[in-house]
């Protein structure tokens, strides 16, 4: 079987493990002749998956019965537009963190349904960095404070959660979710498209905290973009293989000792890849060193040429998906959860001995 060192920024790279076991189960789900995706979603199997899929989201994230978990299409982008939707409205107000393109989309979305108090901005600086608590200017009376934990093209991170001044937290955490523990008390609301770090495209987590939820807009609003219409039931037909592959995934998180035991294991492989980068001057970081992300690890060379000519013998070794975001450029190396400890290495014995042949 040949696997790729896949470096992808998403799609990505899913557990070998949970990618046989899914091929394994894809004609016969459970002896029932059919396949998961073959079934009634209001049948007993595919309940069942969904439930498991919700309790296990709950037990590794810490949620207790104030969340409730809901498994939506759309992507991400979808709830730039729904949190709005729900929560704004005219006279209302939230604040917004603008650290990278996602969050801009954010924004864009939220200033469409009500005002909107940017209370930083790393957009003159390339978004280089994500903001201490001090950056922070807030404004009173906000509904929500919303932040993108991990700035995918921008490889920044928050370490933890910013300083709300009182308003709760609804966060993008597309491109982190799952990767370390977080203080779950803190947050409205968290969502997440999966296919980062937590399964395939196609679903979207969404946890909402329920005296959040009810401050959910009720009148005049359109029935699947209401959160409350997707809450202890399925309103239409879920993402039924996005769900079926999240509860593997989650599965396989357990496995692996939880959300602890990962984000050392992500700790441990950023380091050593980011060690590599700070050796010399030769590979250039492109955030701040506090702001940098576990997740997206992104960097230049000395010219645009030696980083064409890194990503074409980097491709020879099999060390794939390496190419940075056009609006950063260089090297991005994604290495979520399921990037194997092998490939960072592969990775990091590459770049040292690149950098000798061409220093
Ligand atoms: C990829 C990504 C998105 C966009 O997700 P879609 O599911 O494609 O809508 C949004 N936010 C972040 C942080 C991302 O990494």
């Amino acid at each position: 079987m040949f696997r790729s060192h896949n470096f992808s920024a998403g799609p990505s790279i899913l557990p070998t493990e949970v990618l046989q076991k899914a091929q394994a189960e894809l004609l016969d789900y459970n002896g029932t002749g059919s396949s998961i995706i073959e079934l009634s979603h209001r049948g007993p199997e595919y309940v069942e998956v969904d439930a498991q899929a919700t309790a296990r989201l709950k037990s590794l994230l810490g949620l207790g019965d104030d969340f409730e978990v809901l498994f939506l299409q759309g992507g991400a982008s979808t709830q730039f537009m729904m949190v709005p939707y729900n929560f704004l409205g005219d006279g209302k107000s939230a604040c917004y963190l603008n650290t990278g393109t996602w969050s801009k989309k954010a924004i864009k979305e939220a200033k469409i349904l009500g005002n909107v108090h940017v209370g930083f901005s790393s957009e003159e600086q390339n978004f280089n960095r994500v903001p201490k608590n001090e950056d922070i200017k807030h404004a009173e009376g906000a509904e929500y404070m919303h932040f993108t934990s991990n700035n995918t093209i921008f490889g920044t991170q928050f370490r933890t959660e910013p300083e709300s001044n009182g308003a709760p937290l609804v966060c993008d955490a597309s491109s982190d979710f799952l990767s370390r523990e977080i203080d779950v008390k803190r947050y409205g609301m968290i969502y997440a498209g999966a296919q980062k770090n937590a399964g395939t495209a196609g679903v979207t987590i969404v946890i909402i905290r329920k005296d959040f939820l009810a401050k959910a807009r009720t009148e005049n609003v359109s029935t699947i973009l209401s959160y409350p219409t997707h809450v202890g039931t399925m309103f239409n037909t879920p993402p039924v293989f996005g769900v079926y592959f999240l509860n593997l995934v989650l599965e396989w998180i357990e496995s692996k000792g939880g959300l602890k035991a990962v984000q050392q294991m992500n700790e441990a492989k950023a380091a050593h890849l980011y060690a590599e980068i700070d050796k010399d001057a030769f590979y250039r970081g492109t955030a701040e060193v506090d702001s940098r992300s576990l997740m997206n690890v992104t960097f230049r060379l000395p010219s645009e040429d030696l980083e064409k000519k890194f990503l074409k013998e980097a491709g020879e070794l099999n060390l794939d998906g390496l190419k940075g975001h056009r609006s950063v450029g260089g090297i991005r190396a994604s290495i979520y959860n399921a990037c194997p400890r092998e490939s960072v290495d592969a990775l990091v014995a590459f770049m040292a001995d690149f950098r000798t042949k061409n220093s």
